[in-house]
C-alpha cells in the first residue's frame, strides 16, 4: 500500500530538465520523442527519520528505489528527445501538490509517478500494479498507457507473481483517489506505476540492484515510446482571444489531430457538456469537430471530447471550462467593497412597500441580490458580512412577493444561515 500524507513543503528552485539534442541528429529515428513534454515523478523523499512503512527487510527504502528508477529513465528519455520535468533529483521531500503543479507548470503530456509496493502483512506478496485516476471511462488515455505499461512489467521484470499485475483505479485505495493524479487528470493523462514490491525479500533483492533499476527504467522507457508510437490525439477549442465567454446554446468548433497532423481517428466522438452528452457534427476532412452546447444558466461550463485515433489511442478528455455571460458579470467585480457599494447603490432604489412594489424592480433586485453574494465570494467576513447576509435574506422576500415564485426554501435556509453563523 501507498502512503500519500499532505506534507507542506517549500519549493526549492526547480530547473527544467531541458532535452539537449548535443550529438545526435535530429531525425526522428534518432529521437523518437523529439518535443514531447513528460513529468517523471519519483515518490515520496527524505522519510527516512520517521517513516517506518516503506522499507524492505533488509532496509532499502521505497524512496531511494523510486529515485534511481525516475533518473535512470529521465536520461533515457532526454536522449531520445523528450522534454522532462523530474519532480525531485535527490532524496528531498516535495509536496503532492508541488509535483502536480510543476507537471502542469512544464505542460506535460503525460504524468508518469514512480512507485514500489509494500503489503504489510504478506511478506509474499510481490506482482506489477498501475494506477490511474477515477472512473476508467472518464479516463481513457491514461488506461491506454497503464495498460501498456503493466504489460511491459510483466513481460520483462520479475515477480513472485507476474499473472496477478492490473491496471487498477487508485479510487480502490482512497475514496477520492491520489492526489498526484488527481490535480492532474484535468490537463493530461497519467499514471502511478508499482514496479514490485520492496517487502517481498527477493522483491527487495531484485530492487537494490541498480541494474534490475535500469531495467525497470528500460521497461518505462519502451511503454512511453509504443504510447507516443501511436499517436498522441489532441482537440483544441477555436476560440478568438477577444472572445470573454460562451453562450450555452451556441456551436463551439474543436480542431482535432490524430497525433500524426491528420484527422483519422475511429468511430464515434462522445462530447459532454457537465455531464451531458451533446450533439456534433464531424468533418474528417478539415478536422473540425462542431459542437452544440446546451443553453444553461450557469457561471461557468466545462466541455470535455472522448475519442481514439486510428490506432486505438484515446484522446485525453481534457476538461475544458469557460464562463458563460452570467459568469463574466458576476465576476465584473473584484474586490469585496465595490461590489457591495454597488448592491447598496441598488438596494436603496428598492420599494419594499407591499403597495409600490412591483414586478418592474426585479432585475434591480437581482442584481442587487448577486452583489451582495459576490461580496461574500472575494471575501466570506468582511466588514458588512452580516448587512450583505441580512439584505440577502429581505431580497429573497421581495423576490417572493413580487414574482409570485415560492422561495421558503432558499428563505428558510437563509434564515438558518443568519441564526447559525451570526448569533
Ligand atoms: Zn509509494
Amino acid at each position: 500500500m501507498n502512503m500519500y500524507k499532505p506534507v507542506i513543503s517549500i519549493f526549492l528552485c526547480l530547473l527544467l530538465v531541458v532535452g539537449c539534442s548535443g550529438p545526435f541528429s535530429s531525425t526522428t529515428e534518432n529521437l523518437p520523442l523529439q518535443g514531447i513534454r513528460i513529468t517523471i515523478d519519483p515518490g515520496h523523499g527524505d522519510t527516512e527519520a520517521y517513516d517506518r512503512f516503506r522499507i524492505g527487510p533488509a532496509g532499502e527504502r521505497e524512496e531511494w528505489i523510486n529515485l534511481r528508477v525516475a533518473k535512470y529513465l529521465e536520461k533515457k528519455l532526454t536522449h531520445a528527445g523528450a522534454q522532462v520535468m523530474l519532480t525531485r533529483g535527490a532524496d528531498k521531500d516535495l509536496s503532492l501538490g508541488g509535483r502536480a503543479s510543476l507537471a502542469k507548470i512544464h505542460g506535460s503530456q503525460l504524468f508518469v509517478s514512480i512507485h514500489h509496493n509494500g503489503s504489510g502483512n504478506d511478506p509474499e506478496m510481490d506482482l506489477p500494479i498501475v494506477y490511474f485516476f477515477g472512473d476508467a471511462r472518464m479516463n481513457p488515455a491514461s488506461v491506454d498507457f497503464a495498460r501498456i505499461l503493466v504489460e511491459g512489467m510483466r513481460e520483462k521484470m520479475v515477480f513472485e507473481q507476474p499473472d496477478a499485475g492490473a491496471v487498477y483505479s487508485d479510487h480502490l485505495i482512497y475514496s477520492s483517489g491520489t492526489s498526484v493524479l488527481r490535480n492532474t487528470v484535468a490537463v493530461m493523462p497519467g499514471v502511478i506505476g508499482e514496479g514490485g514490491f520492496f517487502t517481498s525479500a527477493e522483491g527487495e533483492e531484485r530492487l537494490r540492484s541498480k541494474a534490475y533499476n535500469k531495467l525497470e527504467a528500460q521497461v518505462y522507457y519502451e511503454a512511453i515510446l509504443e504510447y507516443f508510437r501511436r499517436g498522441y490525439p489532441t482537440a483544441v477549442p477555436i476560440l478568438l482571444d477577444t472572445v470573454k465567454y460562451i453562450i450555452p446554446g451556441q456551436v463551439l468548433e474543436f480542431q482535432l489531430d490524430d497525433g500524426f497532423g491528420g484527422s483519422d481517428f475511429l468511430g464515434d466522438f462522445t462530447v459532454l457538456q457537465d455531464q451531458d452528452s451533446l450533439d456534433y457534427s464531424w468533418n474528417p476532412e478539415s478536422g473540425l469537430l462542431a459542437v452544440q452546447t446546451v443553453p444553461m444558466d450557469a457561471h461557468e461550463v466545462s466541455l470535455q471530447v472522448f475519442g481514439r485515433n486510428k490506432n486505438g489511442n484515446a484522446l485525453h478528455p481534457r476538461i475544458f471550462e469557460f464562463d458563460t455571460q452570467a459568469g463574466v458579470e458576476w465576476h465584473a467585480f473584484d474586490f469585496w467593497g465595490d461590489a457591495f457599494s454597488a448592491a447598496e447603490e441598488l438596494y436603496e432604489q428598492l420599494s419594499f412597500d407591499e403597495n409600490t412594489a412591483d414586478f418592474l424592480q426585479l432585475p434591480i433586485m437581482e442584481e442587487a441580490l448577486h452583489l451582495y453574494q459576490l461580496s461574500l465570494e472575494l471575501q466570506i467576513v468582511h466588514a458588512k458580512a452580516r448587512v450583505a447576509e441580512e439584505r440577502i435574506l429581505t431580497l429573497l422576500k421581495l423576490k417572493q412577493h413580487l414574482s409570485k415564485e415560492d422561495l421558503s426554501e432558499e428563505i428558510d435556509l437563509q434564515q438558518q444561515r443568519l441564526d447559525t453563523y451570526y448569533p
